[in-house]
């Protein structure tokens, strides 16, 4: 079944938009991102915290999925779901590491402002803040973090209400059904 890319589940997190690229139909996983088309599709939807380039490669996209895993994994694991692995803490913080940011101050006084060190290309840039953005949130222990653990969705998002199980009604009424026909058959 070909997957519809609409991307219309993106929550406008960098952090969760990174790692929701991955989607469920049924309770089987789909890669979404699978050709640099992909790519720019989801950089055209996906709150990003950089600036894209307008065109991505085939390294780009290389690049992209071994972050993007790393984040996907750690994320889940923060909310509960699967275990919090070394290798991908590595992999986001080779990210972290390869340009660092530090604040320089500013032309006016009191005021500072971030400067990158190194001279990354757009789209490496774009990593290091996605992998960034991951961080704060894995940093911030955040307790609204969780993953809707339905049939056809598997979305990481922050709850706006405390212990909602759902993304939205749409996966509590799949969830419901499923769970219907699993104790009848
Ligand atoms: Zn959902």
């Amino acid at each position: 079944m070909a997957i519809e890319l609409t991307w219309a589940w993106l929550e406008g997190y960098p952090s969760l938009d990174l790692a929701n690229t991955v989607i469920r139909r049924g309770w089987t996983e789909h890669e979404l991102i699978t050709s640099t088309a992909d790519l720019e599709s989801w950089l055209d939807a996906a709150a990003l915290p950089a600036a894209r380039p307008p065109v991505v490669t085939d390294d780009d996209l290389h690049a992209f999925l071994p972050l993007r895993d790393a984040a996907l994994r750690l994320l889940r694991a923060a909310a509960g779901h699967g275990a919090r692995h070394r290798a991908d803490v590595q992999t986001l913080n080779e990210h972290l590491t390869r340009f660092p940011e530090v604040l320089i101050l500013g032309d006016h006084p009191g005021t500072a402002v971030s400067h990158v060190i190194g001279s990354p290309a757009p789209f490496a840039l774009l990593l290091t803040k996605l992998a960034a953005a991951v961080r704060d949130v894995l940093i911030e222990d955040r307790d609204d973090l969780a993953l809707c653990d339905a049939p056809g969705c598997g979305q990481l998002f922050f709850q706006r209400r405390t212990n909602q199980a759902w993304c939205g009604p749409a996966c509590g009424n799949r969830a419901r059904v499923a769970r219907h026909h699993a104790g009848h058959s």
